[in-house]
């Protein structure tokens, strides 16, 4: 986390209404969220770094139709696939949202959501608790993974570390390219170019062009209901492109 990032603490919480926003995207540390969020002509019109606790304060006032997109799982769930011996030993006991973006987009989380009962990461506890927040406001959330997003977002391309200045550029185009307006965003803190990716996954939710990464049990024994969402990646944008008469 960039000293930026930890110097937006010290700002006082905004007015809890801001019109027009219908696309939040929230990244997820141990014990500070990131939150930026987007208008439709993809202005942002809040990127703040607060104290986990504090998230509902910094939520717009938001309308039915928003979308707020989480950086972080938002339950344990019972394993689907501890005997799916195709899986490596780590992925057996994951959600099905974590096994579907690696096995059906090839994008592997680095961690694995524990199973129901099983200790978890400060940060998905955190995570949790922001969910909660997010679902007792009656908005409708959606789980994103950043890294994958931005990979999305590039078609393919290959990604510096976030924590360089290459990367952070690199991120940077590739949320201009998706329409967003970079002039308020602290673009040198990679946490929160994380929660602008989440958020233009929102809009994409929103409007219908997102992805919904989960898997599909064809024995009958169903998904656990966990799912990760991808934005509407470059290539798919190109190839209706060709497709377009
Ligand atoms: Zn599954």
């Amino acid at each position: 986390m960039s000293a930026r990032c930890n110097l937006e603490l010290a700002r006082a919480a905004p007015e809890p209404t801001v019109p027009g926003v219908f696309a939040v995207g929230i990244d997820l540390g141990a014990r500070i969220v990131h939150v930026v969020a987007l208008d439709d002509s993809g202005t942002v019109q809040l990127a703040e770094s607060v104290p986990a606790p504090d998230v509902a304060t910094v939520l717009p006032a938001l309308s039915s139709e928003a979308v707020v997109a989480i950086d972080a799982p938002d339950a344990q769930q019972v394993p689907r696939h501890l005997g799916d011996v195709a899986l490596s030993p780590k992925f057996r006991p994951a959600r099905c949202g974590e096994i579907a973006l690696g096995s059906l987009r090839h994008y592997w989380v680095p961690w694995v959501t524990p199973p129901r009962g099983s200790p978890c990461a400060p940060w998905m506890i955190t995570g949790f608790g922001v969910w909660r927040t997010v679902l007792q406001r009656g908005l409708r959330a959606i789980e994103v993974y950043p890294h994958a997003a931005f990979l999305e977002l590039s078609g393919g391309s290959r990604l510096g570390r976030k924590t360089t200045a290459e990367g952070r550029r690199q991120r940077s185009d590739l949320l201009e390219a998706a329409g967003v307006d970079l002039q308020d965003l602290d673009v040198t803190c990679h946490d929160i170019l994380d929660a602008a990716v989440a958020a233009v996954v929102a809009r994409d939710a929103r409007l219908g062009t997102a992805d919904e990464v989960s898997c599909r049990h064809a024995d009958g024994t169903g998904s656990d209901g966990s799912a990760i969402w991808l934005p509407q990646g470059r290539s798919r944008l190109l190839s209706r492109k060709d497709t377009t008469p």
